[in-house]
């Protein structure tokens, strides 16, 4: 189940399931931790479960998970930057929003980045919307600091709150999404982070010419297992990455791919290395497969040059990559 994609906070998951499989999921939620703790994972696996078309939700296959997992749901909407609270008049617009309805589904999800950096009349804005908002419309409120909240807000929304994981969850986690990496460096982080897997995340996930390197090998490796959840996993942390490196990423993936194509046509790769293997496994998948997602990937690495931000790169990498 995609629920299990966020480490540890076992009680935290069950929770949600009964609610899933019982009387459904409620409309606000106040989703608390320290940073790095997994809010950003948790509200995205909440918008999934709210937009998801599948039979069990959230089924993580489904258009309406793959879109929301890459960002790129309409429906699901990101407010307040990184670092900021929504101003007064942010609120007042997103409440403009809520009553426009769905464009794809049935929900629309709006997901509050930093609700504690928000003033008392951004707030109080906010709050209307809680208490009278549309029923198709769903409110994640992200805080890494719930008492500076409002009563009012914390008393209209239901408390998830997350704790760090244990140093084996921490472990087992961190060595299964980094299995490229020496499992000496991802176990000294994972002993290092104090059950906050993000800041081990944000430790391995280095933009070198390493990563990039290692990145289009992932890349290749995801596409020929074809396991599009773990294809999702990984674009999202491809989010974090500068403009500059995903392009450079890009670059890379392209090139390996191409190299994959000429493989298959019987012709000699020039990749070597470590390289060559994800090139010689890519080069097994089926031609019209390969080819789509070449095209994918050039049209991906032309888009860099309009300013178009990591995170869309990412997330229409997501979505494109398995759409045949
Ligand atoms: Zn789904």
């Amino acid at each position: 189940m995609l629920l299990d994609t966020l480490a540890g906070n076992a009680a935290l998951k069950e929770q949600l399931s009964a609610r899933m499989k019982g009387r459904g999921l409620s409309h606000a939620y106040l989703i608390s931790g320290p940073e790095g703790s997994g809010k950003r994972t948790l509200a995205r696996l909440l918008s999934a479960a709210m937009v998801c078309t599948g039979a069990q939700a959230p089924c993580g296959t489904c258009p309406g998970c793959r879109k929301t997992m890459g960002g790129i749901h309409p429906d699901v909407i990101w407010a307040g930057e990184e670092g900021k609270g929504l101003t007064v008049n942010q609120a007042r617009e997103l409440r403009t929003d809520a009553y426009v309805r769905p464009n794809e589904g049935e929900r629309k999800v709006y997901i509050i980045q930093n609700a504690q950096a928000m003033n008392a009349a951004a707030q109080n804005a906010l709050l209307k919307l809680l208490e009278e908002g549309p029923a198709y419309a769903a409110f994640l409120l992200l805080t890494d600091n719930p008492g500076a909240v409002l009563t009012t807000i914390r008393s209209r929304c239901e408390a998830l709150k997350l704790s760090p994981v244990s140093p084996k969850e921490a472990e087992d986690y961190l060595l299964r999404r980094y299995s490229d990496k020496p499992p000496e460096e991802v176990h000294q982080k994972a002993a290092a982070c104090g059950g906050i897997l993000g800041r081990a995340v944000r430790e391995l996930e280095g933009q070198g010419d390493d990563a990039v390197q290692a990145g289009g090998r992932t890349l290749l490796a995801l596409l020929a297992k074809g396991d599009e959840l773990s294809m999702a996993e990984w674009c999202v942390t491809l989010e974090k990455w500068d403009r500059e490196s995903m392009g450079r990423l890009l670059a890379r993936a392209q090139l390996l791919l191409r190299d994959a194509l000429v493989t298959q046509g019987g012709g000699k790769a020039i990749s070597g290395g470590e390289d060559a293997a994800a090139v010689l496994r890519a080069a097994q998948l089926p031609a019209k497969r390969l080819l789509s997602a070449v095209d994918t990937v050039e049209q991906l690495c032309a888009a860099v040059q309009f300013n178009v931000s990591s995170a869309h790169l990412a997330g229409a990498l997501c979505a494109r990559l398995y759409t045949p």
